[in-house]
């Protein structure tokens, strides 16, 4: 019943969780005298398969949130290997490198994880502006959060952070699709998003009426039947008189300007239109 319960908590749980939920102290003991169970900090307790970064989180006084916990989540975030956590301790008891702290004036949740509004504030803090609006527009298209519930997410934030918001768009459909319509209205370039072409079906972004702008990721498009379906539509909008252009992520994340270049070379010339 015990490890049951813990197991469906995602393998770690706070003891005054456990008591409440009707499980004795004595218990709760003896499964740590078995070895079933492991002490991880004072009042926290563990199975053996639980969540690595979570219980760092927990044993350094904190909560996993920021980054690694919305990634958890499917919520689109700069790729990092750092655990990132939030304590409301003055000094949190960093047990490794790799470790980013963040606290914000909001109490940690009894939850063996931080809850994912606070994690949305620190994530849209530890980001740069384009990849926080990525996460925020991320956070919106999966429907975890509305519009409103954001502003009150990021309220223990400057107004800077809080003003992100206009810029998101929640049709986007991955980050990198936001990174490059950010870049882009950054240089002023206008830029659609998720135009839906007849014979195409959507594209992620379009610039002008001719310049077909696509992100890929290898979830969606790594299959066989996504590869050869992106073959098909390239095809497709070769014939139609569209140019075509994709990026992945290592273009979009670590050599933007090349990418930008590329596109304004043939806004320059007017490429992305069709009368000139
Ligand atoms: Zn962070």
């Amino acid at each position: 019943m015990l490890l049951e319960r813990l197991s469906r908590l995602g393998g770690i749980c706070s003891r005054v969780v456990l008591i409440a939920d009707g499980h004795h102290p004595r218990a709760i003991d003896a499964a740590i005298r078995r070895g079933d169970l492991t002490r991880i900090r004072k009042g926290w307790v563990a199975l053996e398969n639980a969540d690595s970064a979570a219980v760092a989180a927990i044993r350094a006084g904190g909560r996993l949130s920021c980054l690694s916990l919305l990634a958890r989540s499917g919520v689109w975030v700069l790729h990092d290997d750092s655990i990132h956590l939030r304590t409301t301790a003055k000094r949190a008891r960093l047990s490794a490198d790799g470790m980013r702290v963040h606290r914000l004036v909001l109490p940690l949740a009894e939850a063996a994880v931080d809850t994912v509004p606070a994690a949305v504030a620190c994530a849209v803090r530890c980001q740069s502006m384009f990849d926080a609006v990525a996460t925020l527009d991320s956070v919106l298209n999966r429907g975890l959060m509305t519009r409103s519930q954001l502003l009150d997410a990021l309220t223990p934030l400057p107004q800077r952070h809080r003003d992100l918001l206009t810029l998101t768009d929640g049709s986007a459909q991955s980050g990198l699709e936001t990174k490059v319509r950010l870049g882009l209205r950054y240089r002023r370039v206008k830029v659609r998003s998720q135009v839906w072409i007849p014979g195409l079906g959507r594209v992620d972004l379009l610039v002008g009426d001719r310049l077909i702008i696509e992100v890929d990721g290898y979830q969606t498009h790594g299959t066989p039947a996504g590869f050869q379906e992106d073959r098909r539509r390239d095809r497709e909008a070769a014939s139609q008189g569209y140019i075509v252009l994709r990026f992945t992520y290592w273009d979009v994340c670590y050599d933007w300007e090349r990418c930008l270049e590329a596109i304004l070379d043939i806004v320059r010339r007017d490429g992305h239109r069709r009368s000139h």
